[in-house]
């Protein structure tokens, strides 16, 4: 079975990491320091990387971060991983899903700006496929509230949009680096931010609170071995055997953007004249890294054309059901058809084959796969 997406490992990465093991850390050391400075560096002037352990960890950390607890809410939206939602929600808030729009997938800031209120404390939009959110829009639509832009962008590291790239216009930016995604460290993410508040706040929630800093503690005289905590946080510290992996994979993405590139351009010309077939749509000012090729195909023969390509060896996805279609959301209250062209786009999607090491002979096989299946 030919996988919908795949990690890119060669000899550089294997060394990197080979090298990790057998150095002094495993853990919490100079690779993780390098990773967090090279990725900083590669998203932009100005911000800091905060790294962890998953793109989940990555959410529940900026959420952490902007101050979300009880009583609050986040509007979000529901074609997106669970996470997104489910991150928010551990924190006691309330999620407000916003509908996409019915062409790119992307949050609609005017569904955004019909929901947000006074105890709206986040807005956390989605770079579907990786293509990233308007956070300019996302911001006039939040009003006068305060609301913080978080911007999942576990799809889209190295994409740009209105010429400023991922991870400098939001408030808070994660990333994942899951194996699937457009770099990886088998498990790992980051969140990224340019306020200096909002940084601390995520590093400490990233490492249980604790205040190592003399000049911060309560008690500094408690003696040479004291560390306090000062807010409540959790263990998810990326490892350096993981953040070795991280530097060299980091060094390839350019060239892992240029392949999805190649294949995202052929499967849009080989079915740009399909009647029953609508390619990925592209803002005029977005420059995306591709993650996930959304193929749309009529909703009624969905399942038979996903099963048939199964059935050819193709590991299709389907990315994603709405978040609140899942028991946990629906046992809260939440209802199918409040957000009609997530679900549209939902009951349409077939996600393609995408990942750097897809010969060019798979994309042709693909391509005469679905031309067939559709057919
Ligand atoms: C993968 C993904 C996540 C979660 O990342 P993990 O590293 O798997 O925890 C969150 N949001 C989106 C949109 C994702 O695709």
């Amino acid at each position: 079975m030919l996988p919908y997406g795949r990690q890119s490992i060669d000899d550089s990465d294997i060394a990197a990491v080979s090298a990790a093991l057998t150095s002094d850390w495993l853990t919490t050391g100079p690779r993780v320091d390098e990773f967090e400075r090279t990725l900083a560096d590669f998203v932009g002037s100005g911000v800091e990387a905060v790294s962890v352990t998953s793109g989940t960890a990555a959410l529940h950390v900026a959420y952490a971060a902007a101050g979300v607890g009880r009583g609050d809410r986040v509007v979000t939206s529901p074609l997106t991983f669970v996470a997104t939602a489910a991150a928010a929600t551990l924190l006691g808030a309330e999620i407000d899903f916003a509908d996409v729009d019915i062409d790119t997938g992307l949050i609609d800031p005017d569904s955004v700006a019909g929901l947000v209120g006074d105890r709206t404390r986040v807005i956390a939009g989605v770079d579907y496929a990786g293509v990233p959110i308007d956070v300019p829009a996302l911001r006039r639509a939040a009003g006068d509230v305060g609301a913080l832009i978080v911007e999942d962008a576990a799809h889209s590291i190295g994409a740009r949009r209105g010429g400023r790239a991922v991870g400098v216009a939001a408030d808070l930016t994660t990333f994942s680096f899951f194996p699937t995604k457009n770099l990886t460290t088998a498990e790992g993410g980051a969140v990224i931010g340019s306020d200096a508040t909002l940084v601390a706040a995520a590093r400490a929630f990233k490492n249980h609170g604790l205040v190592r800093d003399r000049a911060r503690q309560r008690t500094p005289d408690e003696g040479p071995w004291h560390q306090e905590v000062h807010s409540f946080g959790l263990n998810y510290r990326l490892p350096d055997v993981l953040a070795a992996l991280g530097i060299s994979q980091l060094a390839r993405l350019r060239e892992f953007a240029a392949r999805r590139d190649q294949i995202v351009a052929r499967y849009d010309a080989a079915f740009a004249d399909a009647d029953d077939l609508t390619t990925p749509v592209v803002p005029a000012d977005a420059e995306p890294v591709w993650h996930l090729y959304p193929l749309r195909v009529p909703a009624e023969r969905r399942r038979a054309i996903f099963e048939t390509l199964r059935a050819d060896g193709i590991g299709v996805q389907v990315n994603y059901i709405p978040a609140y279609w899942h028991p946990v959301f629906e046992d809260l209250g939440y209802r199918r058809g409040q957000c009609p062209n997530a679900e549209d786009y939902y009951r349409r999607e077939i996600s393609l084959p995408l990942f750097p090491g897809l010969g060019d002979g798979d994309v042709e096989r693909v391509i005469d796969s679905v031309l067939r299946a559709v057919a």
